[in-house]
């Protein structure tokens, strides 16, 4: 068993308006909204998470919206640029045709020989859904408008910009145990020691010529990796420490703990645990429906519902 991460556990963006999101992802890109709750940090700020049934690691996409601060960022160096889902092989023409039915403007091209469909969501984020021969995992099967066979499964790989990628490259094939896989023009492909395909890539970009990424809406705030157990997480932490990184002290996020670091690229990293997960506090069945807040928090309910703008289901897209 290695110990270091089996691959991505979440990635973060910043949202500027959450009933879009709520529309986007899980209405009409079909993913599970599997919690409502807050950031931990700011409690002003909402923190919504997508991902199949349960939310496995790996199938979860997650958005922080502060209400009145709507700014949009900037996308560039020092960032995951892109939200990269896999789909069955046969699904592309399926999500393509669903997604220019409903008004949003799609581009396809090949990449590492699989068929992309690109195309951007309501904060200008581009997404992509990547045509995968080879996932066992299924997504969310129970969309009312989305046949199961097509559902998307989870991330496929996680992109990363920088100005150079020596830096980050040593990082992902040292300390974090990952291995190259291939490379293509100024883009190389990493995959997780424990190996897995999609889910378990990270693609690095570097690109001298980019402007420095800027925080805000419609940008990638940060991207997680997965680690089995908090004793896994606790020696991820000490191999950064030793490699010269500036960790964190665990944080507990009540569905995961963590520890945050700053790779050399600019681009915030942070390791998750795959347990407890998001049924500690709310069966599967009605994942998501209600706001939920860790203890801490719980005496602030009323201002917090005050200040979170009420969110409708999501829209149905037919
Ligand atoms: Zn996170």
């Amino acid at each position: 068993m290695s110990n270091t991460p089996t691959g991505i556990h979440h990635l973060t963006a910043i949202a500027g308006a959450p009933q879009a999101n709520v529309d986007f992802y899980a209405g009409l890109l079909g993913l599970r909204l599997v919690k409502k709750t807050v950031n931990f940090d700011d409690p002003s700020a909402y923190h919504l998470y997508y991902g199949d049934e349960t939310g496995t690691p790996g199938s979860i996409v997650t958005f922080f919206y502060w209400p009145g601060h709507e700014a949009r960022g900037r996308v560039g160096a020092g960032q995951s640029t892109a939200i990269v889902f896999s789909a069955p092989a046969a699904s592309l023409g399926f999500w393509q045709e669903r997604l220019q039915r409903h008004g949003v403007a799609v581009a396809r091209h090949t990449r590492f020989g699989e068929e992309v469909v690109a195309f951007a969501d309501p904060d200008g984020i581009r997404v992509e859904i990547v045509a995968v021969a080879d996932d066992s995992r299924v997504g969310w099967r129970a969309h009312l408008d989305i046949p199961a066979v097509h559902a998307l499964r989870g991330m496929h790989m996680a992109e990363l910009t920088v100005r150079a990628a020596a830096p980050t490259e040593t990082l992902l094939t040292g300390t974090m145990d990952y291995r190259l896989v291939k490379r293509e023009g100024n883009r190389a492909r990493f995959e997780a020691a424990s190996g897995g395909g999609s889910g378990h890539y990270i693609d690095v970009i570097a690109d001298a010529s980019a402007a420095a990424g800027i925080g805000g809406t419609g940008t990638v705030h940060h991207i997680a990796w997965s680690v089995p157990d908090d004793a896994t997480e606790l020696v991820m932490q000490n191999r950064l420490h030793a490699s010269g990184y500036n960790v964190s002290d665990v944080r507990d996020r009540n569905y995961f703990h963590s520890i945050y670091y700053r790779e050399r690229g600019g681009i915030l990293f942070e390791i998750a645990t795959a347990t407890p997960g998001f049924l500690v506090d709310e069966p599967v069945a009605s994942l998501g429906a209600a706001l939920k807040l860790p203890a801490q928090f719980e005496r602030a309910r009323s201002q917090l519902e005050n200040i979170l703008p009420p969110l409708q289901p999501a829209r149905r897209y037919v």
